[in-house]
Formats: structure tokens, sequence, C-alpha cells
């Protein structure tokens, strides 16, 4: 299967950043999107992003300018498809708009054209269903931006033919990515699944345990391997990125997460995090200022319940067979800048008292923390 031409539909945050990487790959690529101005825009963006690598002497004037000129713009749908080998999909996280957007571009794409869909929290299968190639349909999950994190998660639904899912990661080595493969189309796939539970359950650590942020986020920084605390890195993803991830992780399972009504509130309340100037912490300044974390302050917490959590929900993915430990390291490397792997961490707290910690915590607040049967067998 030769895939040379890609569109990329949704010029928005991670549209524009898919449309480069696969431009500076040599693909052939088409920007859709449902406005000229939009498109605009991300041309604009994508000239920066390689001038700054002209700066940086990482490529040279020409190749800045041959990229470039690989990337054309469209607003025109059946146009922007017409050459297509396939189509990522990165318009917003709303089920209805997605769903429609499949049903105009099943009508004119080329019954051969892959589909496939930049996602965080939606089903694939359940999209994929809606159009008349589900065995076409992948999920192909970039990080934000795309242009500087490594990891794409590759998740085949219940139909997808095999040979697409390697067409898929192929075409993600082509891109210099790394891929890592969801098994199976489970909620959050693997980094979500990982990373929006914990920050929920480190709410409810502060709460019962009355620490501050700033002793949480150092204890995940310097016992946990994080490059930075969890309300940082939730600070820095977005309020709304994590508030919609929630909701979607929640609809479709409840055992993946612990909702706390914390960040209901800061996303009711606007306190979006760093780019709204207020999340769970306050930014002054229109630069990114680090939130001083210390050993000391890591001292005054035990993080064995966020340990336990992000373990337990490791175990889950493996138990479901949705992937296996390696790849769930190397996914949390690769996405979440994890330094230490899960399953180490949890060992140096030792098995036994992690499985303790959650039946403990299964007694006082419910089935949501029972052990995964992995973690039992592990101790
Ligand atoms: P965004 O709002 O920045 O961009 C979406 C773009 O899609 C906008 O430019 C919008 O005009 C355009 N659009 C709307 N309807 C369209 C249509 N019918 N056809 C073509 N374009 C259309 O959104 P984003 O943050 O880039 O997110 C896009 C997808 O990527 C979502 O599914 C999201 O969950 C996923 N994602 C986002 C992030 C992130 O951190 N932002 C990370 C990973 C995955």
């Amino acid at each position: 299967m030769s895939i040379k031409n890609i569109t990329v539909l949704g010029s928005g945050v991670m549209g524009h950043g898919i449309a480069q990487v696969s431009a500076m790959s040599g693909y052939n690529v088409v920007l859709r999107d449902i406005e000229q101005q939009f498109l605009d825009k991300a041309m604009e963006k994508i000239k920066w992003s390689l001038e700054k690598l002209v700066s940086k002497q990482k490529i040279t004037l020409a190749e800045s300018d041959a990229i470039f000129a690989r990337i054309t713009t469209k607003v025109d749908l059946k146009e922007a498809v017409k050459d297509a080998d396939m189509v990522i999909e990165a318009v917003p996280e709303i089920m209805d708009l997605k769903i429609k957007v499949y049903s105009e571009l099943d009508k004119v794409a080329d019954s051969n054209v892959i589909f496939a869909s930049n996602t965080s929290t939606l089903p694939i299968t359940e999209i994929a269903n809606t159009t008349s190639r589900p065995d076409k349909f992948v999920g192909i999950h970039f990080f934000n931006p795309p242009q500087l994190m490594k990891l794409v998660e590759v998740i085949p639904g219940q139909k997808t033919d095999p040979q697409i899912v390697q067409a898929t990661v192929d075409y993600v080595r082509s891109v210099k990515k790394e891929p890592v493969i969801c098994k199976r189309d489970v909620p959050g796939f693997i980094v979500n699944r990982l990373f929006i539970p914990m920050v929920h359950e480190a709410c409810w650590l502060k709460q019962r345990q009355n620490l501050t942020l700033e002793q949480i986020d150092s204890a995940v920084k310097f016992r946990m391997g994080f490059p930075m605390g969890i309300f940082e890195l939730a600070d820095f993803t977005g309020m709304d990125v994590i508030h919609k991830a929630t909701i979607e992780l929640y609809l479709r399972d409840k055992k993946v997460i612990f909702p706390h009504p914390e960040i209901e509130r800061l996303y009711s309340e606007k306190k979006l995090g760093q780019k709204s100037g207020e999340g769970f912490y306050k930014y002054s300044d229109e630069k990114y200022e680090r939130v001083q974390l210390d050993e000391s302050l890591a001292s005054k917490c035990n993080p064995i319940q966020l340990v336990a959590n992000i373990v337990n929900n490791a175990a889950w993915l493996v138990t479901n067979k949705a992937s296996d430990i390696e790849e769930i390291e190397k996914a949390a490397q690769l996405g979440l800048g994890l330094k230490k792997p899960i399953f180490e961490t949890a060992r140096e707290f030792g098995m036994k008292n992690i499985v303790s910690e959650l039946v403990e915590l299964a007694k006082k607040h419910g089935q949501f923390y029972e052990p995964d049967p992995l973690l039992v067998s592990m101790q």
C-alpha cells in the first residue's frame, strides 16, 4: 500500500502540525478547513515553524521552501480529497461534528482512501461504523505539538483491516514518529487512560490529606519520575481538554476515572490553566513560569495513592489486552515524558503496598479502587 498524498481536515492546533510533519517527510499535503482565513493562519504558523528550523540550521532555506510548496490549501472538500491516499481528520472533538464530517467525506472520497482520525477520546469503532468503510478506518493520535512530540498512538477499530493498521504504522514511522498500537479501542487509549484519571486522583489526594499543590507536584516530579508536577501538567494541557476528556472517558467507562469536582469548577470558572493565566496555579506573565518544586516539599507527601492509580490503569490495559507493559512504558515515556517506568516506580513503592493501598481505598471509597488482577498477581 503506497501512501503519497495526505489530506488533513482541520487546520487548527493539531491539523497544521500534522500537515507540516507530513510535508517534511516528502508527502504532498492538502490542508482543508471550512474558511480560507483559518487556512491562511495555519500556513503562517507553518511558515514560522519552518523559519525557526532554518534559523537553527536543522533544515536549509531551499528545503523549507520545498516543504512549504508541498502543502496546498482547499476549502472545497471534494477538491481537497480528489488525489488523497489517506485523510487525517483533526476537526474539533465533538462526536456529532465528526460524524457529519465523515458522512460528507465518505461521499466524495474514493473508496480506497484510508480515513484516520486524530481523536483523543472518541470511540474509533463508533465513528468508523457511520462510514461505508469501517475496514479502512483507523485512529491516529498525535500529541501536541505534533512537530515536537515523538509519540503517535495507532488505534484499530473493531473492523479495521490489519493491512490498514500496518500502512498507518508505516506512515507514522515515515514521518519520524514512534508508533504505539493500542490494540483495542478502549476509552482514553493508552496515554490519556494513564494521565487524565491521575489528575483527578491528585485532587482527591489533596483533599483527603490536606496537602498543598506544590507538595503533591514535588512528590510527582521527584518520586514518580514525571518531568513536572501533575497539576502543572494539567495547567499546561488545559482544563478544557481535561474536562472534555473526563466527560468522554467517564461516559464510556466508570472504572477508568473517579471524577473530582475541582476540574468541573475550574473549567466553568474559565480557569483553563497556563493559557488563561490561571488553573490550579496562577500565571502572571505571558512567558511560561515554572512552579517552584523541590525535594523538601516532596518529602511532605507520600504519593502512593497516585502511583497506585496510574499502575492500576496500566495493569487494566494489559489485562484487557489493549497493550503490554513494554508498549505502555514507551507510550508513557514519549507521551508524558516519564523518566522512570511506571512499573519500576510501583516496585520501588512495593507491589504489596500498592495492592494494600488500593484495597483500603476500595473499602473507603468504592470499587473504582479495586486492584487489577495483574497487580494482585505481581505482589
Ligand atoms: P482546533 O479547534 O485547534 O482545530 C480544529 C479545526 O477544525 C479548526 O480550524 C476548525 O475551523 C476546523 N474545522 C471545523 N469543522 C471542520 C470541517 N467540517 N472540515 C474541516 N475543518 C473543520 O482543534 P485541535 O486542538 O487541533 O483538535 C483537533 C482534534 O485533535 C480533536 O479531535 C482533538 O481531540 C485532537 N487532539 C487535540 C490535541 C490538543 O492538545 N489540542 C492533542 C491530541 C489530539
